[in-house]
């Protein structure tokens, strides 16, 4: 049965992408009467944004009441450092990738506090979704978390990050060509709800970045662009109540990629070669754009060079399926299974990427 739709919808209220943002934050948060912070860190994290970020709190009177840099994602951990907070502190600051980001807006959802991210790469989606990838006893989960009340992030800081994951982000980004069109066939097979808004700004978010711009990644405009992207990614998601939009097959086999491989690639790399295959299954019509992306922005040179391990592919191929009870992908059809093992073997691209 169908779970029927009641629901409100969060989404971020300061939104902030440019070069020097970083030395801005004391007075977005001064702007909201947000005076007392706690920090939450990635630690390499410091480096990228001092002394700018510390002079903008000074400056428009914003006192840190505690600052820790993450070293654990166990909920437990989490929890436990989060109601240790000082109990009137205004807001929840993350600073940094994906761990410091997550373990930030969980802390924020527990606390029921206002969350501002600042998110130092753009390797995904995750620093602006509902949710926070999170270890429970050891395990890696989606638990349920908030969206961001605030987004600032600086394209200076963005510029200077290794190329490797603004790549991941654009994988991130092509992955919704396969996602939506999961979505769009479980909603045919009457096991999903389509929310045609939600379904709207994803493919939105697609044309704003590849439609816009030369493929020139490491151009600040087309970083904006993908900023602006993975933003509305993560909306679409609060939007549509479910991870759908952004998240089919091919998240599924980056997911079991996730558990079995001795040495996962970065999030977007797993994605994206999994939605070109996924594409495949699916007679996806956008599967020339798909690939057309992947070429001339330089990913699939760059992908090559590190191939995914092939024995685990196929065994990821194998899980994936099963990741999430109920959810119909491409990958449910019967024949799935051979028909992919047979274009890992013959299409000349996967068998650069996987090997
Ligand atoms: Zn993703």
């Amino acid at each position: 049965m169908l779970i029927p739709i009641v629901k409100q919808i969060a989404i971020p209220y300061l939104l902030k992408i440019g070069a020097g943002k970083i030395g801005r934050v004391g007075k977005y948060l001064a702007d909201k009467e947000m005076k007392k912070i706690a920090i939450i860190m990635g630690k390499s994290s410091l480096k990228l944004i001092e002394p700018k970020f510390s002079a903008s709190l000074t400056e428009n009177g914003v006192e840190v009441l505690s600052q820790t840099f993450t070293e654990s994602i166990e909920l437990s951990d989490i929890a436990h450092a989060a109601f240790a907070l000082p109990y009137d502190t205004d807001a929840i600051v993350g600073i940094g990738g994906g761990k410091a980001l997550d373990a930030a807006k969980y802390t924020a959802f527990l606390l029921q506090k206002p969350y501002i991210c600042a998110p130092t790469i753009l390797s995904n989606d995750g620093f602006c979704s509902p949710t926070s990838s999170l270890l429970v006893q050891k395990k890696r989960k989606s638990i349920k978390s908030k969206m961001p009340f605030g987004i600032v992030i600086d394209l200076d800081i963005i510029g200077a990050s290794p190329a490797n994951y603004i790549y991941s982000g654009v994988g991130d980004m092509v992955s919704k060509i396969t996602a939506l069109y999961d979505w769009k066939e479980a909603f045919n097979r009457g096991h999903e709800h389509v929310n045609d808004f939600a379904s709207m700004i994803s493919y939105n978010s697609l044309d704003l970045l590849f439609l816009k711009h030369s493929y020139d990644i490491y151009a600040m405009e087309f970083q904006r662009s993908l900023a602006t992207s993975l933003t509305m990614s993560g909306i679409a998601m609060e939007v549509a109540g479910s991870s759908r939009p952004a998240s089919g097959s091919e998240h599924l086999i980056s997911h079991a990629l996730d558990q079995i491989s001795a040495e996962p690639k970065l999030h977007g790399f797993q994605v994206a070669i999994a939605a070109y295959l996924c594409a495949a299954l699916q007679g996806n019509p956008n599967r020339d754009l798909l690939d057309e992306i992947l070429d001339k922005t330089g990913f699939w040179e760059l992908a090559a060079k590190d191939p995914i391990n092939k024995t685990e592919f196929i065994e990821a191929l194998k899980i994936a399926p099963n990741i999430k009870a109920g959810f119909y992908t491409i990958l449910s059809e019967p024949d799935s299974f051979d028909r992919a093992i047979d274009l890992i073997e013959n299409n000349g691209i996967l068998r650069r990427m996987i090997k």
